[in-house]
């Protein structure tokens, strides 16, 4: 089979799958993006579904994207990367500058060193808050209970990038008790993106209101096992 015709494929079918969860939802299926996560998988993996026309990637090692991602960029000046996995203070001045989203703001010190970064930089990617709604002790993200304040801290500091939130579920655990608790922390707080669900679970996830949906294995295959553990 000629290499990435699998890939076209899975995105054409996970496609169809959101768009038919969110028409389920009463929801426009516009309104939720597909963001393919190529953690652990070479640049030569992920070209396939760029040039299948899709735009939307997570990656969530900042290592790891600055080692495949610029190329990429290169070649498609359009696509569009979100850091979904834990950012250090020293690794901030690299991720504002190749990410155009950063969805796992946890800590104040964090979001002030973003912003910081953002002013001397003149580059704002969105933001998000990552919020560890089942108080995992090993699982980044704010605490469903500390998290309107973090929010209201983070959006002083930030400003408009900040746009939304996000979740991982634990792994075991009835999903969508975690997707309501993301939604409504949100819309208690004024936010509208909601960056939720994952391979096993985006159709669950769409029901209660996900933007976004990061999508791995569901696109790309089985990921090479060195690296399968990620951070999610
Ligand atoms: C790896 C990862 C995903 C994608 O996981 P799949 O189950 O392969 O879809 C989504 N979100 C985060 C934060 C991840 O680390």
């Amino acid at each position: 089979m000629k290499p990435g015709t699998d890939i076209a494929e899975n995105l054409a079918k996970v496609k169809a799958r959101i768009a038919g969860a969110a028409e389920a939802a009463g929801r426009d299926p516009g309104a939720v993006t597909l963001v393919a996560v190529g953690k652990a998988f070479p640049p030569e993996t992920i070209k396939p579904a760029l040039e299948a026309g899709h735009r939307d990637f997570g990656e969530n090692r900042v290592q790891e994207a600055i080692d495949k991602w610029p190329g990429l960029k290169e070649a498609f000046a359009n696509a569009r990367l979100r850091l979904i996995g834990p950012l250090q203070r020293n690794k901030v001045r690299r991720a504002v500058a190749l990410f155009d989203v950063i969805e796992t703001v946890d800590r104040l010190k964090l979001a002030r060193g973003l912003a910081a970064e953002m002013d001397r930089s003149g580059l704002r990617p969105d933001c998000l808050v990552q919020v560890n709604t089942g108080e995992e002790p090993q699982k980044a993200g704010v605490l469903p209970r500390e998290a309107d304040a973090l929010i209201g801290a983070c959006g002083d500091e930030l400003g408009p990038p900040l746009k939304g939130l996000m979740c991982i579920p634990p792994i075991g655990e009835e999903a969508s008790l975690h997707f309501a608790l993301l939604r409504e922390i949100a819309r208690r707080n004024g936010l509208g993106d909601l960056s939720m669900g994952m391979s096993a679970d985006f159709e669950v996830a769409v029901a209660f209101g996900a933007t976004h949906v990061r999508l791995g294995t569901a696109v790309f295959g089985p990921r090479p096992p060195f690296n399968a553990a990620g951070s999610g």
